[in-house]
């Protein structure tokens, strides 16, 4: 029987409400001509979250708004990097189960999706990287697709639960990679609430709970989102490749800097499981430096570590065939 055109729409409202709170209810790819295509619809929570940066133009600044956005950035860049990155993506130390459902909550408030969802996207890459299966790779379908579209679209809004077939196993991830909004929005009322108290029992701080919001949450998660997005995209254009992996990674010591590490990516994409991805001392790491306390602490064990001599066996295997092939990108 066919659907009239009203109830259609609405079942498509309500299925699209529903995909914004619980990220199960992705469909199984239904219109194969739009699984490409950007669903307007359904990211209007991301458009939003620029769009309300643009609220510091009603409620200003404050020293304690700004610092807290700042912190939050640094917190939250170091959950995504040595929790969703180098902890759930590519298990390059280990951890006991109380503390790997505490990075998954601090990763899970930087907004980036639930811990399943990036890891198996982030194994695909690994996979594939630069080839034409790759998901977002600068190289097959340019920038702007590496760095934001290819997040838009349907095909990859669902987690890919094959890839992580070691994480299922915990409901707890299980359940945050389901309600992948209830931390962000836990912490975004958490803001509202310490700028408001702040308002009232501490005037002279300057500020309120909707610049708290402003600040902490909106300017600080999309500011964080754009400098993580940059390794993959920026990352796998622009900087010098170490090794010849057979994708396009780069070391790029100014995304490095903003990303606490990742931008020694064509590191990364040659040795994936290592703990550490800036070899060098100048090659600065902020993620394993934490790492490392953090294993000083006791709070993780068995990091990956890879030898200087295999490091250097492996760069001298690269520059001889860089001899023979004076075309090839290493440099
Ligand atoms: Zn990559
Ligand atoms: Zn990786």
């Amino acid at each position: 029987m066919e659907e009239n055109p009203q109830k259609k729409v609405q079942n498509r409202i309500l299925r699209t409400l529903l995909r914004w709170i619980d990220d199960d209810a992705e469909l199984e790819i239904q219109d194969p001509s739009r699984i490409e295509k950007i669903d307007w619809f359904r990211i209007l929570p991301f458009l939003f979250m620029h769009l309300a940066c643009l609220g510091v133009f009603w409620v200003g600044w404050s020293s304690v708004a700004v610092l807290t956005a700042i912190g939050l950035y640094v917190i939250r860049m170091l959950a995504i990097t040595s929790g969703y990155h180098r902890y759930f993506s590519h298990r390059t130390y280990k951890t006991s189960r109380l503390w790997q459902f505490v990075l998954a909550v601090l990763g899970n408030s930087a907004v980036q999706r639930g811990p399943l969802w990036w890891a198996g996207h982030h194994r695909h890459h690994h996979r594939f990287a630069d080839q034409p299966e790759d998901i977002h790779s600068p190289v097959q379908r340019g920038f702007w697709w590496s760095h934001v579209l290819w997040l838009l679209t349907p095909k990859y809004f669902a987690t890919r639960k094959e890839l992580v077939k070691n994480l299922t196993g915990y409901p707890e991830l299980v359940f945050l990679n389901r309600f992948s909004v209830l931390v962000p929005l836990l912490l975004l009322l958490i803001l509202i609430g310490f700028g408001e108290w702040l308002r009232v029992y501490v005037p002279s701080a300057g500020t309120s709970g909707l610049q708290m919001a402003i600040w902490g949450f909106f300017i600080s998660t999309v500011v964080l989102y754009h400098a993580t997005s940059t390794i993959n995209s920026l990352d796998h254009l622009w900087g010098r490749r170490r090794y010849l992996t057979p994708d396009h990674s780069r070391n790029n010591w100014l995304l490095a800097l903003i990303t606490f590490g990742e931008g020694w990516h064509n590191n990364h994409h040659h040795y994936p499981i290592a703990a550490r991805n800036g070899f060098f001392w100048w090659e600065y790491d902020l993620t394993y430096y934490v790492l490392k306390v953090l294993e000083w602490l006791g709070i993780i064990w068995d990091l990956n570590e890879i030898t200087v001599e295999r490091r250097n066996q492996d760069r001298l295997l690269s520059l001889s065939i860089k001899q023979r092939n004076p075309q090839s990108s290493v440099e």
